[in-house]
């Protein structure tokens, strides 16, 4: 079991509301990002003189472009549905991580600027100043939401958590107090074109790599192709794709399906990356200008098809806003994205998650499988937050929780679901998901994954299951550094296309 500063919570055989304990985690805060850091994207560097007045306009700004964020402003009624619902406060038992107070800590400010109560009689309706002291819990709350959307799902009005800590941390950037991890990898997206900072060469290096040991391993010659014009489909996956493990070899998978069903595909040295943090800060233009990356690239190689590798939030941002975005699909309105449209393929669906692209075949009976590949695996799905909460796959509802278990059961013998309540809609975070996934965040992941872990708990002592997949990085990253703090291997979590990759058959060895 790993060993931390801090103590990892006791697993249950049942999920327990812990009791609270005022105060738990006020002390955990991310890094801050230096001057040069904020800067490179677009935000003053420090705090300066006249922050107070800066962040409530900026309040107003948001409230104005955005009616959702007033709506749950107003809307809350206090009912504590939600209280329960947040893994960061089943893990840690601080009140402020229940969703509705985590919610209080901007509707405070909100009624002090914004209502006619908070303006005239501030202490009868809870309204407090913007000040120092406000600011700092938000920094550390605000920081302690994966933006999950899962308390969501049990407010009667619908009001998402997610929508006001996004707004919150695009408050406290535009005034100087930015997150030292995410907008350091947004500015490496924007340098090098992944959140990793791979340049062009290195990826090309790592792909011929790939291609050498596959070969050994299938004695096939399955390609990773680079920035190939023409090719029909691009693939746009997390950079964690090309180098981390588990990560790469679900890459190996997705290469193996296209080889298997002779389709060609390239990856783009430009568009080398599909997450896109500028969703994690909430800030429009950040979101825009990463999505725009991966336009350019599909237009420069005239790709007729755009595929979207195992990542949760760049399939939320893909699929809920790539077309509004960028154009990509639908929508847009600039002649890029009318251009782009008529380039795609109508008969796809644009984009496509690499789940739907795999399942498509398979249901069409052009992959095949040996399962018996995967027996030394007794298998569970982790269903991820951006996915779950966020999207969706098929033309069904729920079709991104069937797909994939289709998937694994297509190319795996055993399998068995987590318990009802903690997967499909209802499934916890893994607990580093939203901007969260950096060490100086440790503690709060760890406990934050206490949910997930009491779930694969059960599923291990009850079923013998000894793999979690799961179709996003920053799940496998996460669950790689927390599983053994639970006292499980790290090497039990892993991608679906893992599995297909270990099942499938190639034809001929060439
Ligand atoms: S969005 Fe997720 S992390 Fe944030 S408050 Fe709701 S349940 Fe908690
Ligand atoms: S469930 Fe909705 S209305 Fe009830 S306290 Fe939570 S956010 Fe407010």
């Amino acid at each position: 079991m790993a060993t931390a500063a801090f103590e990892t919570p006791k697993l249950k055989p049942y999920p327990v509301i812990p009791l609270v304990a005022a105060g738990a985690t006020s002390h955990l805060k991310p890094y801050v990002a230096s001057a040069a850091i904020q800067t490179a994207v677009g935000f003053p560097g420090e705090l300066a003189e006249g922050w107070e007045q800066r962040a409530v306009a900026k309040m107003g700004e948001l409230l104005d472009k955005y009616r959702s964020l007033r709506v749950y402003m107003d809307a809350c009624v206090h009912c504590g549905a939600c209280s329960d619902k947040c893994h960061y406060f089943l893990g840690t038992g601080d009140p402020k991580n229940m969703p509705v107070a985590r919610q209080d800590l901007m509707r405070a400010v909100y009624r002090r600027y914004f209502t006619f109560a908070g303006k005239h009689f501030p202490t009868l309706v809870g309204a407090v100043d913007m000040t120092k002291d406000v600011l700092d819990q938000w920094w550390s709350y605000y920081n302690q939401c994966s933006e999950c959307r899962r308390c969501s799902v049990f407010c009667p009005y619908g009001i998402d958590t997610a929508e006001v800590t996004m707004a919150a941390r695009e408050i406290m950037d535009s005034v100087g107090l930015g997150q030292k991890y995410s907008n350091e990898i947004i500015g490496k997206v924007h340098r090098i074109g992944n959140n990793l900072g791979i340049p062009g060469p290195a990826l090309e290096d790592t792909l011929l790599g790939l291609e050498e040991d596959t070969k050994e391993e299938t004695g096939v010659d399955v390609r990773f192709p680079l920035d190939v014009a023409g090719a029909e489909v691009l693939l746009v996956t997390p950079s964690a794709d090309f180098f981390s493990e588990p990560h790469v070899e679900s890459l190996i998978g997705y290469a193996k399906v296209f080889h298997a069903a002779g389709i060609s595909w390239t990856l783009s040295s430009k568009a080398s990356e599909a997450g896109n943090f500028g969703m994690f800060i909430g800030n429009y233009e950040q979101l825009r200008k990463i999505a725009l990356r991966i336009r350019e690239a599909a237009l420069e190689l005239g790709v007729k098809r755009i595929v979207v590798g195992e990542c949760g939030h760049a399939w939320r941002v893909a699929y809920s806003f790539w077309n509004t975005l960028v154009g990509i699909g639908a929508g847009g309105k600039d002649p890029f994205a009318i251009q782009l449209q008529s380039q795609l393929d109508g008969r796809y669906k644009q984009p496509m998650h690499i789940c739907e692209f795999t399942h498509d075949l398979i249901q069409r009976g052009a992959l095949k499988f040996d399962k018996e590949k995967n027996d030394g695996r007794i298998i569970t799905f982790h269903d991820s937050c951006n996915v779950a909460r966020a999207s969706r796959m098929g033309d069904m509802p729920g079709g991104q929780f069937v797909i994939p278990r289709e998937i694994i059961k297509a190319v795996a013998n055993h399998f068995h679901d987590m318990a009802p309540g903690t997967i499909h809609e209802a499934t916890f975070c893994c607990g580093g998901g939203g901007g969260l996934l950096t060490d100086d965040l440790m503690e709060i992941r760890v406990k934050g994954a206490l949910p997930r872990m009491e779930a694969l708990k059960n599923v291990v002592d009850g079923h013998g299951v000894n793999f979690m997949a799961t179709i996003c990085a920053i799940c496998k990253a996460q669950f790689s550094k927390v599983l053994p703090y639970y006292g499980f291997e790290m090497g039990m979590v892993g991608g679906v296309h893992q599995l297909v990759s270990k099942a499938i058959r190639l034809g001929e060895p060439e």
